[in-house]
């Protein structure tokens, strides 16, 4: 984006010639971009779930309901208010995150357990997506924050899932590699373009076309994940082919000896 403009050229009050300036706003440009686009997620994310829960208790205060629809009607109600608790949740990480505020709670702990934990409920709530774990080591220890580190599995778990058509399967794959501990995610889906993937861990960033535009989300989850994989020492990458899929690798330091340092919390700026 080019901003142009003429600055007059004068000596002792007489013009006598004309500068064209010509000057690269791509990057104002950009941010103004990113805020606007924030605004409008945050309002439709927000607005979305909240519109619901309204309309559904409106309906259920004026209305004599048979139980089974007063049933129906209240798991909307829980899981949109639950959706926006999610939200909000994120909106304060990133927040705290930025600020340096974020606080670790890191011990020795088999992660394995968790991840299988995470799957499983992801492919209760994802009937229509197969979800398939492949362990390929014993030691699966890891130094960390295990409700962060579940947050990182559910929010590549989740994203698997949500950009793949129904019918599609989710690969998660544990396994040693030189001094790494990985998981790679891996999907079937929509793929991530290539010219994408240097902004996706960007906040706010999310892929625009129009396939994924009716795909709800705010473009914190991957921000997120990132943050939580460098106060691990960890790292994150990915592969993605569009319109085949796309491969989510994290990497965790694999740890030697099984005790936990201290029983406080360690704090991470
Ligand atoms: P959100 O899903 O809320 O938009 P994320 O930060 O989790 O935010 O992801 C950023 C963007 O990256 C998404 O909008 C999506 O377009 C793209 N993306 C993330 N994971 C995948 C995936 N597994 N397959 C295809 N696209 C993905």
């Amino acid at each position: 984006v080019v901003q142009v403009y003429c600055e007059p050229l004068t000596r002792k009050g007489d013009t006598f010639g004309t500068v064209i300036v010509h000057r690269d706003i791509t990057k104002e440009y950009e941010v103004d971009l990113m805020k606007s686009e924030f605004v409008s997620t945050v309002s439709h994310e927000l607005r979305t779930p909240l519109a619901s829960v309204l309309g559904f208790t409106e309906l259920m205060l004026n209305k004599e309901l048979k139980p089974e629809r007063q049933k129906k009607y209240l798991t909307t109600i829980y899981q949109e208010a639950k959706r926006l608790t999610a939200l909000i949740n994120d909106f304060l990480d990133v927040q705290r995150m930025e600020a340096g505020k974020q606080t670790y709670d890191k011990r020795y702990d088999d992660i394995l357990p968790l991840l299988t934990s995470i799957v499983e409920t992801n492919q209760i709530n994802s009937p229509n997506h197969t979800l398939h774990v492949d362990s390929r080591t014993s030691n699966t220890m890891v130094l960390g924050d295990k409700d962060k580190i579940g947050q990182v599995f559910n929010n590549l778990i989740n994203n698997a899932i949500k950009y793949s058509p129904d019918g599609g399967n989710v690969y998660v794959d544990i396994f040693e590699e030189g001094p790494n501990l990985k998981i790679a995610i891996k999907d079937e889906g929509l793929g991530i373009p290539a010219d994408a993937i240097e902004k996706l861990f960007a906040k706010f960033y999310r892929v625009d076309n129009t396939d994924r535009r009716r795909i709800g989300g705010t473009g914190l989850g991957l921000a997120i994940v990132k943050e939580i994989m460098k106060a691990h020492d960890g790292e994150i990458s990915v592969q993605s082919e569009p319109k085949e899929g796309s491969t989510f690798t994290v990497s965790f330091p694999i740890v030697i000896g099984t005790h936990n340092p201290s029983e406080n919390s360690t704090q991470e700026n």
